[in-house]
C-alpha cells in the first residue's frame, strides 16, 4: 500500500498531538475534531482497509478497541459513554487508507449517524 500521512506521524516526519503510544498502536488528536474528545487511533504496521484484514489479524485490530478504551477509562469518561468508529472506503466515509478507529466523546452522539 502507498504511505500515508499517518504513516509521516509513525515516522514523527510531521507533527501530532499523541496521547498514547505502545508496541503496535499510536493514538493522536484528530486534526479536525467531531466531539470534545477525537482521537485516532492507528496500527503502526499500516493496512488500507478493513477489508484487508482476515481472522488472523483479530488481535491487529482488536488493540485498538482495548486501547481506546484503556484510554477512556484513563481519562474518566468511559462510564459517561463514547463512541468508536472505523470508516471503510468510500461510503464509509474513509479518506486516510491506514486503518484507523475514531474514538470520540465529550458530547453526547447522534444517532443514526450522518
Ligand atoms: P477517515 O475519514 O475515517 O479516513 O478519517 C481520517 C481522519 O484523519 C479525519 O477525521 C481527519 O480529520 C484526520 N486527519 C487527517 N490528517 C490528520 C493529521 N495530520 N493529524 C490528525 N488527524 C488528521
Amino acid at each position: 500500500m502507498t504511505d500515508t500521512i499517518f504513516n509521516k506521524i509513525i515516522r514523527r516526519e510531521i507533527p501530532a498531538d499523541i496521547v498514547y503510544e505502545d508496541e503496535h498502536v499510536l493514538a493522536f488528536r484528530d486534526i479536525n475534531p467531531q466531539a470534545p474528545v477525537h482521537v485516532l487511533f492507528i496500527p503502526k504496521v499500516a493496512k488500507a482497509t478493513l477489508n484487508d484484514l482476515s481472522m488472523d489479524d483479530a488481535e491487529y485490530v482488536g488493540r485498538l478497541m482495548v486501547a481506546a478504551a484503556s484510554y477512556a477509562k484513563q481519562e474518566g469518561f468511559a462510564e459517561k459513554g463514547y463512541r468508536t468508529v472505523i470508516n471503510c472506503n468510500h461510503d464509509g466515509g474513509q479518506t486516510v487508507f491506514h486503518i484507523h478507529l475514531h474514538l470520540l466523546a465529550g458530547r453526547s452522539l447522534h444517532w443514526p449517524p450522518g
